[in-house]
C-alpha cells in the first residue's frame, strides 16, 4: 500500500531497438526513489514511461504495466493526457517558458481552467519550490531572466502548481552549479512530504544524499546490442 507507482517495465523498445528489459521498480509514496546507472542504461526511458511522455516519441513501445492508484496507466482505456496531468516532470535543462514568472507557474492551472484564487495558488507553489522570497517583488519579470538554479526551481513550481501526486525529475541538477544543486537537493527532501518523488541522476553522491531507495541500472552488451536492465533495488 505504500507503493505509489508499481512500475514493471518488461521490455521498452524504440522501433526494433530493445532499450530496457526486466526492470521492476516499486516507487514508494512520499519517498525519493533514485534511478542510477551508466549513460544509456535506460534511466530516462523508464522515467518517461511513467508519465506516458514516450507516447510522443515515434517508435516507442512499452511492454509491461505500471500501476498507479490501482489503475494500469498503460490500459487501453486510459487517456495519456490524464496521466501526464497527475505526474509532473522536471528536466535536466531548466526550461521556463518565455513569459512572466507568474504566468509560468499559472500555466498548468490555466490549462486546467482553474477557477479559484490564482494569486494564492501561484504563491503557494513558489513557496513550496523555495523561490517565493527571491521573486515576490518581480513576478512580472520574464522567467528566463532568473539564474539557472532559480529557473529550475521555477520549473519545479510550474510542475507542482497543479498538485500532481508524483514528480519525476530527469537529471535536475546536471546543468547547475554546486550551490544551486544543494538548494534543489534540500528542496527535494521538503517536496517528498507532499509528493512522491523519482529522480534520475548519474551522480552517486547525490543519490546517497537524497534517495530513500535506489534503482541501480546496468547495461547488457553481451548480444551486440545495448540493453539496460534493473540490477537491483537498494537503499
Ligand atoms: P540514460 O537516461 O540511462 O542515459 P536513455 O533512457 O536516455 O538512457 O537511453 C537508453 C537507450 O535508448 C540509449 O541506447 C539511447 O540511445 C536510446 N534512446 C533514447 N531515446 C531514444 C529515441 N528517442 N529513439 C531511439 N533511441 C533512443
Ligand atoms: P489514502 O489515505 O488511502 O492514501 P488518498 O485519498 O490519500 O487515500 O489517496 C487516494 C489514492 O491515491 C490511493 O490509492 C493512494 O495510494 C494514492 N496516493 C495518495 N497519496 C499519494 C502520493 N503522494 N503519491 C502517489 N499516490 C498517492
Amino acid at each position: 500500500a505504500d507503493v505509489a507507482l508499481d512500475c514493471k517495465a518488461e521490455k521498452i523498445y524504440y522501433s526494433d531497438f530493445l532499450a530496457v528489459r526486466d526492470s521492476h521498480v516499486p516507487i514508494k509514496k512520499n519517498q525519493i526513489t533514485g534511478f542510477i546507472g551508466p549513460s544509456g542504461c535506460g534511466k530516462s526511458t523508464v522515467l518517461k514511461s511513467i508519465n506516458r511522455m514516450n507516447d510522443l516519441i515515434r517508435g516507442f513501445r512499452f511492454v509491461g504495466n505500471i500501476h498507479f492508484h490501482g489503475i494500469d496507466i498503460y490500459d487501453s482505456n486510459i487517456d495519456p493526457v490524464s496521466v501526464r496531468r497527475n505526474i509532473g516532470m522536471v528536466f535536466q535543462q531548466p526550461n521556463p517558458f518565455s513569459m512572466s514568472i507568474f504566468e509560468n507557474v499559472a500555466f498548468g492551472l490555466r490549462l486546467n481552467r482553474y477557477k479559484g484564487n490564482m494569486q494564492e495558488k501561484v504563491e503557494k507553489a513558489l513557496r513550496s519550490a523555495a523561490l517565493w522570497k527571491e521573486v515576490k517583488d518581480k513576478l512580472k519579470n520574464n522567467g528566463l531572466s532568473l539564474s539557472g538554479g532559480q529557473q529550475q526551481r521555477l520549473c519545479i513550481a510550474r510542475a507542482i502548481a497543479t498538485e500532481p501526486r508524483v514528480i519525476l525529475m530527469d537529471e535536475p541538477c546536471s546543468a547547475l552549479d554546486p550551490i544551486a544543486t544543494r538548494q534543489i537537493e534540500e528542496l527535494m527532501v521538503e517536496l517528498k512530504k507532499q509528493f512522491t518523488v523519482a529522480i534520475v541522476t548519474h551522480n552517486m553522491q547525490q543519490a546517497m544524499r537524497v534517495a530513500d531507495q535506489t534503482a541501480f541500472f546496468g547495461v547488457d552488451i553481451s548480444k551486440g546490442g545495448r540493453t539496460g536492465y534493473l540490477v537491483e533495488m537498494g537503499p
